[in-house]
């Protein structure tokens, strides 16, 4: 009975998928974690700087009996995602499923943009996509299979005024999503784009409340998203339900 027992906690253990999500101490990146979590994904979480709120997470996913841990490190950097991403192959023997959700915000007027705005945003939004899919893909390849699913957003179709290189981050990641779709595909790895209307998470905190009123009147289900609305789409578009979709950028929005 024990032998049976411990055989079904093995062949469950060996089936177990991991997911790296980044950014997910809060907002659609915790949604996510949480989501893949009740899927029964074991989880790398990833956050920057709000260690506590990660620790908070992990404690969340522990309680529904899932694996989780939690990696520090800034998504801009690229020899910081490499040593995470090893460290996480060390810990779970895989990585089956990118999120690429980590990124900031920042409303300014278009001349008053510094270097160092467009660059930190384009690290984080952009570069950070590019880092993680990089090191990720060496681990898919060699298990010919995998897929990867980018947050961009929508601002990055329409474009939103006091936002350039916020809207051009993202633009950046719907090209990349398709590209690497292209490439990718071949080798039996899928990689889709989600783009978020307006969420209710912290980073709308940029927003005035006026602001926020006229964006929900122009949205045609009336409220904003919820960040677990986002995540239902991620763990389909992840999972083998969506086994023929690739090179997608579906949007979330609401009908805005
Ligand atoms: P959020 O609540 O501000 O959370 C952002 C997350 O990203 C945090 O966990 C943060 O962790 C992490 N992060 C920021 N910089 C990082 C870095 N350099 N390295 C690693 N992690 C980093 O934002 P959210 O609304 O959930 O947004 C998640 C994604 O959805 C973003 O890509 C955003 O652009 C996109 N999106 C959001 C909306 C919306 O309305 N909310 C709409 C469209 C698209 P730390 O605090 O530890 O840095």
């Amino acid at each position: 009975m024990l032998s049976l027992l411990f055989c079904v906690i093995l062949i469950s253990v060996m089936k177990m998928k991991t997911v790296l999500i980044t950014g997910a101490s809060r907002g659609i990146g915790k949604a996510c974690a949480i989501a893949f979590a009740k899927e029964g994904y074991g989880v790398a979480l990833n956050y920057n700087v709000s260690e506590r709120a990660a620790m908070e997470v992990k404690e969340e996913i522990s309680a529904l009996g899932a694996k989780c841990e939690i990696y520090k490190c800034n998504v801009s950097d690229s020899k910081a995602v490499c040593a995470m991403v090893n460290a996480i192959e060390n810990e779970f023997g895989s990585i089956d499923v990118l999120v690429n959700n980590a990124g900031i915000a920042q409303q300014k007027l278009f001349d008053t943009l510094t270097d160092e705005d467009f660059d930190r945003m384009l690290g984080i939004n952009t570069k950070g996509v590019f880092n993680c899919s990089r090191e990720v893909s060496r681990i898919m390849l060699r298990n010919h299979k995998g897929s990867i699913v980018n947050i961009s957003s929508m601002w990055g179709s329409v474009g939103a005024s006091m936002e350039v290189h916020y809207s051009a981050s993202k633009a950046a990641v719907n090209g990349m999503t398709k590209a690497l779709s292209k490439e990718l595909g071949p080798s039996g790895i899928r990689v889709n784009c989600i783009a978020p209307g307006l969420i209710d998470t912290e980073m709308n905190a940029i927003h005035s409340e006026e602001t926020l009123k006229a964006l929900t009147e122009e949205i045609s289900l009336m409220r904003m998203g919820r960040p677990e609305e986002v995540a239902e789409l991620a763990v389909f578009l992840a999972g083998d339900r969506a086994s023929y979709i690739t090179g997608q950028v579906i949007g979330v929005d609401g009908g805005i």
